[in-house]
């Protein structure tokens, strides 16, 4: 249920009105917006009486929202969450990319490529420590070690940081992660995503491997139910019958979700296509349907990866595209941070 508040109200009255609704045992999101003040209220709404709410001298309006998921709509929230890492703006016009190997494999090479990605324009650095592998016989990542690696190379870079959690044990470890990523395999781990919302820290929520938008959504819901409110999602392809590709890039999943939700949403074109020549057309295709950043795999030798070496560019590549990109953001109104 969503209550809109007359422009010209008291602040007293919201106030009284919060309470009220809070002593009904519903949780309240207030969202204060240019044009409009809007309480959201999340959890069992059935007590609320709705007319009496609407004969209240404060209230525009009251809607019930259909959609399963509440945190995460845009009716909640008019205006987009600007999610802030470190200075770095995802969601409204700005734009992010992040880049970095798919993993971690030792101190030259993560630093090597933070150093490379940064120079180009990349504003966050990816690579993973846990690695979600197909196979229990490749390379699971550096673990715990590669963590610390990826750290010294946030320290030398000063560059944000995002890295894949797998399992709620390893919580402690990400305390100094800005982001914490749940992987498409982790999309419906409903304990996982729990947990990592109670850190109330920012969390990158990958598309899940045959997940439809609202599943993704309301994994979201999770996360936020508990605390975290900074969630960027992002589009990394979907499972289809075509096999040419290693997944099928959702791009109308873009426009959709930004009328859907008021969160930022990035697309992994690494992943979406695992072929690196079509990360290039597949970047600029997402910045065209209106993403609000990137997610590129970049490896200073990717023929000889421990993981995805077959999707991953080259930083002369990396650079190349960022030049291409540059040349689009004002076409769509976006900026990306010099
Ligand atoms: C990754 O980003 O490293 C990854 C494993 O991606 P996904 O979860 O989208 O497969
Ligand atoms: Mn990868």
């Amino acid at each position: 249920m969503i209550i809109v508040i007359k422009q010209n109200h008291e602040q007293k009255q919201l106030d009284n009105l919060i309470k009220w609704v809070k002593q009904q045992g519903v949780e309240v999101d207030l969202s204060v917006g240019s044009h409009s003040t809007i309480l959201g209220l999340v959890g069992d709404t059935s007590k609320v009486d709705i007319d009496l709410v609407r004969s209240l001298d404060i209230v525009e309006n009251v809607k019930r929202i259909q959609e399963p998921f509440k945190c995460a709509n845009r009716k909640f929230h008019p205006d987009d969450t600007i999610v802030d890492i470190k200075g770095h703006k995802f969601g409204g016009n700005n734009f992010q990319i992040i880049a970095g190997p798919c993993s971690i494999e030792s101190e030259k090479q993560i630093i090597e490529v933070a150093k490379a990605v940064k120079k180009a324009g990349a504003t966050v650095l990816r690579g993973g420590a846990y690695k979600p592998r197909t196979s229990p016989y490749a390379f699971q990542g550096l673990k715990e070690s590669g963590l610390k690696l990826l750290l010294k190379a946030k320290e030398e870079t000063g560059m944000p940081i995002v890295t894949e959690i797998m399992s709620v044990s390893h919580i402690d470890q990400f305390k100094d992660v800005d982001i914490i990523q749940i992987g498409a395999r982790n999309m419906q781990n409903f304990e996982l995503l729990k947990e990592v919302g109670k850190t109330n820290k920012p969390v990158l929520l990958k598309r899940g491997l045959a997940n439809t938008i609202e599943e993704w959504l309301m994994s979201a819901e999770y996360i936020m139910s508990e605390g975290s409110k900074d969630i960027i999602l992002c589009e990394r392809g979907i499972r289809t019958f075509e096999p040419y590709t290693r997944n099928t890039l959702d791009l109308s999943a873009i426009p959709l979700l930004k009328e859907l939700t008021h969160l930022p949403v990035v697309v992994d074109p690494s992943h979406a296509s695992g072929l690196s020549r079509l990360v290039k057309p597949l970047s600029l295709a997402s910045v065209g349907a209106g993403a609000h950043g990137l997610m590129i795999e970049v490896h200073n030798d990717p023929a000889h990866a421990l993981c995805d070496g077959a999707q991953s560019i080259r930083p002369e590549q990396f650079a190349e595209i960022v030049e291409q990109i540059d040349v689009m953001l004002p076409l769509v109104d976006k900026q990306r941070d010099l």
